[in-house]
């Protein structure tokens, strides 16, 4: 089958969060299973130079849209054999700062028509007149960003198959209504049955209207975003569309293997944890930490927003140091939350450290190193981090929710044993979370039975090859 993969991140060029690692890992998975896929990237500045021999396929757009300088590139995604188209257009990408933001934090005024571009070309890549040698059997477009290719499928009659996959719902691309014709979009279509959302352009929902099938990243979530606690105003739209709906769980990609990853001083496995331990004291050193292999050190690596729960753990901070822990954060977000954090360890910096910034290696050892790793969101799609945790021995501690929820198994443990993978609270209120930080630091002062909790987590199969058959078989059902 040949499947175009649109998507505003991908590792390893260009990652803020999971979006990232499932655009990588999600279309290695159906590689492996045979099918043709090729995947659409914006060129951003940070990714060019790091394409290996790109190939001009298409020098000019029929688009009035993109500026004149635009072009197509063709090459592979790094360290991997997945076809990589890039949307080479200076104008739009060549410029510091993150894939949507400024280094300030702030949206880049134009993000509708870079994105616009993106779905753009992505339409056209599906098109007869492409002039390439290859036109997809089926779009799967990602998160409001190429969420407009299937409406612009739709509002051309090209009838390509489209998937759109919400990998956070509260992320929607909406704009001021101006941007219609700014974009050259149908204003016959600026209805709220269409492309209108309150009064406003949006990205995400044209795609959930237009596409043929929606899923999103858990089961779970699926059913959250139905309702109106979690639906961020879709939901009436969502239910409407509930028999397009599927909720996939995303797998973790080949690269998260304590046995074999290269970000890690030590390697691992669950039948040979000497590297965990080796990892913890390297990291301690790295940190500046006391050197202790007992002391229970517990790991987050977050992007630092109110959604990820980080104001429980910031509210819970005084109490949690009261014990004897090591804490160590990794993350970037809200300016309040980045100077409370801060500010906390530079009062604690024996027990608390916090790293402000993106950093993929000290990711991946923090992971490895801490004996609990925290992920207190108060919703959350799928996750990754948990998955990533459990699979590096690191029980998680979590909050009862999307995928978190169907993920994690709280754990029990009984005189004959531990079942269960984590620590899960049910309500999103800092004395939950610190009840279940309790549970969890009274566990780990039984070794053997930590050790069991470990190795349940570490057993756990988060491989992408059964989500991925579902996601072929979402793709063979639109092709009928
Ligand atoms: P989300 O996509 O909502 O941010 P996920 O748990 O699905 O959350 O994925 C987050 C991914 O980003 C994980 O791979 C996590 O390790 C990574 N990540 C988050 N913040 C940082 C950071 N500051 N540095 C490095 N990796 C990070």
């Amino acid at each position: 089958m040949k499947i175009l993969f649109i998507t505003s991140e991908i590792h390893p060029l260009v990652k803020t969060g999971g979006l990232a690692d499932v655009a990588r890992a999600l279309p290695m998975a159906l590689h492996h299973l045979g099918d043709d896929i090729r995947i659409l990237l914006p060129g951003y500045r940070s990714v060019m130079p790091h394409l290996s021999n790109p190939i001009v396929v298409v020098d000019s757009f029929p688009y009035g849209l993109l500026p004149a300088e635009a072009r197509l590139l063709s090459t592979t995604l790094p360290d991997s054999p997945l076809p990589l188209w890039v949307l080479d257009c200076p104008a739009l990408f060549d410029r510091s700062g993150g894939p949507y933001q400024t280094d300030e934090g702030v949206d880049w005024a134009d993000n509708p028509q870079r994105f616009a571009a993106l779905s753009q070309v992505g339409a056209w890549l599906a098109s007869a007149q492409n002039g390439l040698s290859w036109t997809p059997d089926i779009v799967h477009c990602n998160d409001w960003q190429s969420a407009l290719t299937p409406a612009l499928l739709k509002f051309q009659g090209n009838p390509t198959p489209s998937v759109l996959t919400i990998h956070n719902l509260a992320f929607q691309g909406n704009f001021a209504p101006e941007w219609v014709s700014l974009l050259n979009l149908p204003a016959s279509e600026f209805h709220p049955e269409s492309l209108e959302f309150y009064g406003q352009l949006s990205f995400l929902k044209a795609g959930l209207v237009h596409a043929h099938h929606i899923t999103t990243v858990s089961p779970r979530y699926a059913r959250e975003i139905q309702t109106p606690q979690l639906g961020c105003g879709l939901d009436g739209l969502l239910r409407h569309r509930r028999h397009s709906l599927s909720g996939i769980l995303n797998g973790i990609d080949e690269l998260w293997n304590p046995d074999t990853d290269a970000c890690l001083p030590f390697a691992y496995s669950v039948t040979r944890l000497s590297g965990k331990k080796k990892t913890k004291e390297y990291l301690q050193k790295r940190l500046g930490l006391p050197i202790d292999p007992k002391c229970f050190m517990v790991g987050l690596v977050s992007r630092l927003t109110e959604q990820k729960g980080i104001d429980l753990l910031l509210d819970s901070l005084e109490r949690l140091l009261e014990y004897p822990v090591q804490i160590v954060i990794l993350g970037s977000g809200d300016a309040e939350m980045e100077r409370r954090l801060a500010h906390w360890s530079s009062r604690t910096p024996q027990q608390l450290h916090v790293s402000l910034g993106f950093n993929e290696a000290l990711s991946h050892q923090i992971i490895a190193a801490s004996d609990l790793f925290l992920m207190p969101s108060r919703f959350e799609p799928c996750g990754l981090a948990q998955m990533y945790a459990m699979t590096y021995g690191t029980p998680p501690l979590v909050h009862r929710t999307g995928g978190l929820a169907d993920t994690v198994v709280p754990c029990h443990i009984t005189p004959t044993g531990v079942s269960g993978t984590g620590f899960v609270f049910e309500i999103a209120h800092m004395n939950d979370f610190k009840e279940a930080f309790y549970q969890a630091y009274d566990a780990f002062q039984d070794k053997k039975h930590w050790l069991q909790l470990q190795k349940n987590g570490m057993k756990q199969d988060f491989r992408w090859n059964k989500a991925a058959t579902e996601y072929q078989d979402i793709y063979q059902s639109l092709l009928k």
